[in-house]
């Protein structure tokens, strides 16, 4: 009787186990195949903007002279409306900004192949104005007003990039200096700090000059 009872038993759940195991392997299937289309999504999204003005690759005087100007136009033309889009760019990101227009869809935004950009040497901040609702705004006014304030403040503004763009004003050719030093063997990181190293040069032998040591 008791074996009658666990053969009927058997026989009524292998409906059941057989429809619950597919059900399970289709479930755990679709799982990792979201996943795969996650991680490919992950790979086509561009790599996001660094905002972060001390990031260790920064050169801290343009951020300091930055950060002046800022304020100052912030406080007195523009009540608090310019934001930070863009600060220290990875070699990655200049590469895939690059590629837009080239390579991928969309329209070209930059002139500059990796390694040949301010941003990657901490040498330049990309900024955008927020109406009074924090939301993003464009006035060609507002750029071109903010454009003499940044220029008082000794910040240089590129034409031909898009209006936000502020980079170090300098004589130097920062781009040939690090070609050159990554020639010569030295890291990005290293190549960086010395483009910040010849710049504390330069200023250092202006300062000097202004004061009349240099004749
Ligand atoms: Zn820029």
């Amino acid at each position: 009787m008791l074996l009658l009872i666990l053969v009927a038993v058997t026989i009524a759940l292998r409906p059941i186990a057989v429809t619950g195991t597919p059900m399970k392997l289709r479930l755990a299937t679709s799982e990792s195949f979201r996943n795969i289309i996650k991680q490919s999504e992950r790979k086509l999204t561009m790599t996001e903007p660094i905002k972060d003005l001390e990031h260790p690759l920064m050169y801290w005087p343009f951020v300091a002279k930055f950060t002046k100007a800022i304020n100052f136009a912030n406080t007195h033309f523009f009540e608090n409306r310019i934001r930070v889009s863009e600060t220290y760019r990875t070699l990655a990101r200049q590469g895939e900004l690059y590629a837009k227009g080239r390579t991928t869809k969309g329209a070209k935004v930059t002139k500059a192949r990796s390694g040949e950009s301010l941003h990657s040497y901490g040498c330049a901040i990309d900024l955008f104005f927020v109406g009074h609702d924090g939301k993003y705004e464009t006035q060609l006014d507002d750029y071109k007003k903010l454009e003499g304030i940044m220029v008082m403040f000794g910040l240089k503004h590129i034409r031909w990039a898009d209006y936000g763009h502020y980079e170090v004003a300098t004589s130097l050719n920062l781009v040939e200096i690090y070609k050159a030093s990554i020639k010569k063997g030295m890291t990005h990181d290293q190549a960086v700090k010395h483009i910040h190293q010849e710049l504390n040069r330069e200023r250092v032998f202006f300062k000097a000059a202004e004061s009349g040591l240099i004749v």
